[in-house]
């Protein structure tokens, strides 16, 4: 027997890997569980090439719970370890691993360690959950089995093993603050969080099937049912495959695979496989996300090499494909570094503009070939489009061909069909192209109709980021204007041609200005007389389209309170259409208080158009319409 200190200077790392990786102590299964993966894939490979001559025939990995001795084994049947190699891999190599990680990350900040804990520790990340752990190996090579114990102080033994099969058995002695790690329960989770897609089958029990009975059975024959070991991983996950291996079916079963708990089918999916410049794998999934930003539950999940790591990708995808759902699989991402190097690494940042094109593409693709199933999926897809569009330059480029501007009608246009329709449709004599959109159908109904009415088309632009990605477009594209349908009366809007009439003369105007400037309260409204057709309402209000914009885009966090207008006071237009029959009896009433009662009334018809009637005003309102109709 042979005994040995781990390294002297290195007294207090057992304390300190507790203490330093608290929050992430479960960590120790999946480091363990890839250990025995390694171990098994190595020696599949060297029996492959001729280097090892043993039967590798169908190796499993077994979790075991002994609760009666406090235990939790993890036995493995790859290439094992002779003693000299136990000496040199777990005294010496993991060891200096442990302790240079725990140098160099001991001063890191807290909200780091979640990602530091994911990935370096290794094997010595048991001593998180055990008070002592011991090695019972056999090399695949001719030589006797080797015991390594060690309680978590510096010193260990090494002694002769009786194991007589190649492969190691991991002894985790429980320590009495881990206790739940001796729960079916617990080590299930862990188990089907990091270990469901591992490359070899974990055996971790056993489970009851029935088997099914033969074509020529009896048919009063019952099932019956033996006992099986429970494996619980899917060692071929889908996106391990070749695309052209799967069909649309295979990739929505994996979904429900990855969301068991997810009921909804995704809308359609990306298959990611790329081996140059970097290793990365994965399938990424547009769910529904209609106007909802917020949901965040099922996230993508991020391997390496089929092992689980996160479901924060946050710096790894771009911000706006963090609403996709999926996996993503690559070897190549640095994890033992912190977010903001992450974010600053090259071969991450070649990642996420990989991912971005894919994405772009697959949409693409998805237009082309079948315009109309893609216009039904817009509203459920336009967020997280237009939102990348807003946040990615390279993506507002490739969106150009596919992003769609549906009109309140459902007509959907791409950006130059729209531009064309709009060109044949306007005679503006400095030739800016004026593009109205509603944002709510009910609320603006009124300035819709009056549009449609002059033939012109209204987009329905109602996402909650609309506002900046408007105003993205006005600086990207040459010589466009949007203007919301509610933005000034639709003559004013879009210029045509036309001379117009005036029913009343310049004095009745001078006359009713006056009237109307006495009447109506100045701090909320700019009064504005107007020559329109006798059919368009009599009193309009409209908000200017920068006024509005600029009230938005503060709401929504963004530009406006630079220009000093947080409190920016609530002012309106009201347009008067001075060819309204209404106008001319609103002159020609005798009293000064049946004018008032006129003005006060339309006025209030006006803001009730506008949804600006409310409370008291309302209720004065509804009160003076009786009084009309008695
Ligand atoms: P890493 O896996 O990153 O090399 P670990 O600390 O997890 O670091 O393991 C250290 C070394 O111990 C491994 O590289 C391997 O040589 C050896 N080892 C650990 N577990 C096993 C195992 N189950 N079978 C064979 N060798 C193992
Ligand atoms: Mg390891």
């Amino acid at each position: 027997m042979s005994k040995g200190n781990i390294n002297v200077s290195v007294e207090n790392i057992f304390p300190l890997i507790k203490k330093f990786l608290y929050s992430d102590h479960e960590i120790f299964l999946r480091e363990l569980i890839s250990n025995a993966t390694d171990a098994t894939l190595k020696l599949k490979h060297l029996t492959n090439i001729g280097e090892a001559k043993v039967e590798y025939g169908n190796p499993q990995i077994e979790v075991k719970i002994d609760k009666d001795k406090k235990q939790l084994h993890i036995i493995d049947q790859g290439l094992g370890m002779t003693k000299e190699e136990v000496e040199k891999y777990i005294n010496q190599i993991a060891f200096s691993g442990a302790e240079e990680f725990l140098e160099k990350y001991k001063d890191e900040k807290a909200d780091d360690t979640n990602i530091i804990g994911h990935f370096g520790l290794g094997f010595y990340s048991a001593f998180m959950v055990a008070k002592k752990v011991e090695i019972i190996t056999k090399s695949f090579k001719d030589q006797p089995a080797a015991h390594w114990t060690c309680d978590g102080s510096p010193q260990y033994d090494l002694t002769e093993g009786e194991k007589t099969d190649h492969g190691t058995e991991i002894i985790l002695h429980i320590a009495d603050d881990s206790t739940e790690f001796l729960e079916d329960s617990k080590i299930s989770e862990l188990l089907n969080k990091y270990n469901k897609f591992m490359p070899i089958p974990i055996k971790f029990g056993t489970k009851e099937a029935t088997i099914p009975l033969p074509e020529d059975a009896d048919k009063d024959a019952k099932p019956e049912t033996k006992t099986i070991d429970n494996i619980i991983n899917n060692t071929n996950p889908a996106w391990t495959k070749q695309p052209a291996d799967l069909k649309d079916d295979d990739y929505k079963s994996f979904y429900r695979e990855l969301y068991p708990m997810q009921f909804e089918e995704p809308l359609f999916h990306i298959h990611l496989n790329v081996d140059y410049p970097f290793n990365l794998t994965g399938i990424l999934y547009f769910p529904r996300i209609g106007q909802d930003m917020n949901m965040q539950k099922d996230r993508i999940q991020l391997y390496q090499d089929q092992v689980f790591v996160t479901d924060n990708v946050e710096g790894i995808v771009p911000e706006f494909l963090t609403m996709l759902r999926g996996v993503i699989d690559s070897p190549d991402i640095p994890l033992n570094v912190s977010r903001s190097y992450l974010q600053a690494d090259g071969a991450v940042k070649k990642i996420s503009s990989y991912i971005t094109r894919k994405v772009a593409d697959k949409l693409k693709s998805l237009f082309k070939n079948n315009r109309e199933d893609f216009e039904k999926k817009w509203k459920d897809i336009k967020i997280i489009i237009e939102y990348g569009m807003l946040s990615e330059e390279k993506f507002f480029e490739k969106a150009q061909d596919f992003a769609l501007y549906p009109t309140v009608d459902d007509t959907h246009y791409t950006f130059e069909e729209l531009k064309e329709k709009i060109k044949a449709n306007q005679t503006d004599k400095d030739d800016k192209l004026v593009i109205l959109y509603a944002s709510n159908l009910d609320e603006q109904h009124t300035y819709i109709q009056a549009a449609k009415d002059k033939g012109y088309e209204v987009l329905l632009l109602d996402s909650p980021i609309v506002s900046h990605l408007i105003q993205k477009l006005e600086t990207e594209k040459e010589n466009i204007t949007f203007v919301r349908v509610d933005g000034d009366h639709i003559d004013n809007l879009i210029k045509k041609e036309e001379t117009k009439i005036s029913k009343l003369s310049e004095e009745e105007k001078e006359t009713l200005k006056t009237t109307l400037d006495a009447i109506v309260p100045k701090e909320k409204f700019t009064v504005q007389l107007e020559d329109m057709d006798s059919n368009a309402n009599p009193f309009i209000i409209t908000q200017p389209e920068f006024m509005r914009r600029m009230k938005e885009m503060q709401q929504s966090g963004g530009g406006g309170g630079m220009f000093g207008m947080s409190n920016m006071p609530e002012m309106y237009n009201l347009v008067i259409n001075t060819n309204h029959e209404l106008i001319g009896q609103i002159l020609n009433t005798k009293t000064q208080k049946k004018k008032e009662r006129l003005v006060n009334q339309a006025l209030d018809l006006a803001k009730l158009s506008q949804n600006l009637l409310k409370g008291e005003d309302l209720t004065a309102f509804i009160k003076r319409s009786y009084e009309i109709i008695k």
